[in-house]
């Protein structure tokens, strides 16, 4: 999901409809803002689909006035698929007796299972079908004075993935749990505004600067003109999602001090250093491949070409909940372009493999377009675990990599040849020069290894085995 909040500009919620609008690739379902006004008090608008469908035009932005907005761009990853109901869609809201208090949450909380069972058997009735929606009702719960405490006691009981957004009448709150692993940032609108962002694209967008990252386990609240941090949590390693630096975020981010096109750029490199392969062309699968792409062409001195044309009107079809759109997604998105492809041998870079379907789609266009040969190069490691942290994998079963090997996975895809980047070649891609540090690693990378920073502990009561 994206968030995206505005404290201390005119008509906040136009600046954060604009920052949803850049975060759009984190979530295409559906999309809420809030925003408040001492006049006319809290007021939201939830709707499916995009952005720019709904939060342009003025019967909507009109309902919502005031100085202070936040806002959400929903990707379902936990509660209702698919056909989302307009319950689910975030902002969440919740009146106490100091005032109302907004949130919207990326991430996903990995005992929201055993907190809604306790918080339903004490008397929480829920709106939603949302992990989310517990932070709300733990903080209803707590015995603290002032809302800013009340979600500190709240997400300290949460367990998993989380960054959040939320806003008092006057106040703009930012939070990362204890090991960062989604993104927050935070900008300087002018001389009296500020905001905060998934992704520093947000910023760019409105003309914001960029100030810094909220630090993972750092809590901010902003009012006025200071911005006051605190340190909630118990503090523990930064584990920050490897999967933003491949795919999730925008190419055009900084994560981490690093621009994102770059970490992507030098994966292309590393696998064109791993896995060489004689070719007559490189070919990104558009639009996730391409930096990667560029990288193998420029390592490898093999041409870089357009040979898959992606219809700029489709969105992200991994994101598509449901397996049918997704199914037909590969076709109605990309093309082959066969002038170019005929008779040659072809190395294509995409960023995942997750059930294989979009692989072997592309394998089946490009052979039929005539190419000589087709060689995949991807730029994550095999996905042979789920993330329970805010990315929509399937389960176990259904992830190619955790039945197959390598060579089983080129036979099943159908290609002259399959590689995927290391583990230790993605973390230099990503600015680890020493690679991943196996005793304390400095990312999540829990859908390649395996290996959980936070216990999944709904997922296990499931019967899930890590
Ligand atoms: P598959 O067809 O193998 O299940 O899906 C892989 C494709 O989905 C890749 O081309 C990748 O760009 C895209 N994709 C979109 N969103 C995601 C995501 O959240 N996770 C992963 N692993 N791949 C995604
Ligand atoms: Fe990111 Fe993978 Fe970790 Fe999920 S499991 S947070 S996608 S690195
Ligand atoms: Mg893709």
């Amino acid at each position: 999901c994206g968030i995206f909040g505005v404290v201390g500009a005119k008509d906040a919620a136009n600046f954060v409809a604009l920052g949803l609008h850049a975060l759009q690739h984190r979530g295409q379902e559906a999309g809420g803002i809030v925003s408040h006004d001492p006049e006319h008090g809290f007021n939201s608008a939830r709707r499916f689909g995009y952005v720019r469908d709904n939060f342009t035009n003025a019967a909507v932005m009109d309902t919502l006035p005031g100085p202070i907005a936040i806002g959400h761009v929903r990707y379902s990853t936990a509660g209702s698929k698919g056909a989302t109901a307009i319950r689910d869609v975030q902002p969440f809201f919740g009146e106490f007796s100091m005032g109302g208090c907004a949130i919207a949450h990326n991430g996903n909380i990995t005992n929201a299972v055993a907190l809604r069972r306790e918080l339903i058997e004490r008397g929480s009735i829920f709106q939603s079908s949302s992990d989310s929606e517990c932070i709300i009702h733990l903080m209803a719960r707590s015995i603290q004075k002032t809302l800013a405490e009340r979600i500190k006691d709240a997400l300290r009981r949460v367990e998993g993935a989380f960054s959040v957004i939320a806003m008092t009448r006057t106040k703009l709150i930012g939070v990362r749990d204890a090991h960062g692993v989604r993104p927050l940032v935070l900008g300087r609108i002018g001389d009296s505004g500020w905001a905060l962002s998934s992704e520093t694209c947000g910023l760019d967008i409105i003309g914001a600067d960029f100030v810094r990252e909220i630090e993972p386990g750092e809590m901010v609240v902003i009012e006025g003109n200071r911005v006051e941090s605190t340190r909630p949590f118990v503090q523990a390693t930064p584990r920050f999602c490897i999967f933003e630096q491949v795919y999730f975020s925008r190419p055009d981010s900084i994560l981490l001090g690093r621009s994102v096109y770059e970490t992507r750029r030098m994966i292309g490199v590393e696998l064109a250093r791993e896995a060489p392969v004689e070719a007559d062309l490189v070919c990104p699968v558009p639009d996730s491949g391409t930096p990667a792409a560029i990288g193998f062409s420029q390592e490898s001195g093999i041409p870089y070409a357009m040979g898959i044309i992606r219809n700029q009107y489709m969105g992200r079809t991994f994101i598509e909940p449901t397996e049918h759109i997704r199914n037909m997604g590969v076709r109605l998105k990309l093309n082959v372009n066969r002038a170019l492809i005929k008779g040659k041998r072809v190395v294509l870079v995409d960023d995942s493999v997750v059930r294989g379907t979009t692989s072997r789609k592309i394998k089946e266009m490009i052979l039929e377009a005539g190419a000589a040969e087709v060689h995949f190069r991807i730029a994550s490691p095999p996905t042979a675990w789920p993330c329970f942290y805010g990315v929509d994998t399937p389960e176990r079963s259904k992830l190619l990599a955790a039945t197959m090997s390598e060579d089983e996975m080129r036979d099943w895809i159908g290609v002259n040849s399959l590689k995927f980047i290391s583990l230790d070649g993605l973390y230099r891609a990503a600015g680890e020069a020493q690679g991943r540090n196996a005793k304390a690693p400095q990312f999540c990378d829990a859908c390649f290894s395996g290996e959980y920073p936070v216990v999944p502990s709904d997922k296990i009561e499931e019967g899930f085995q890590m």
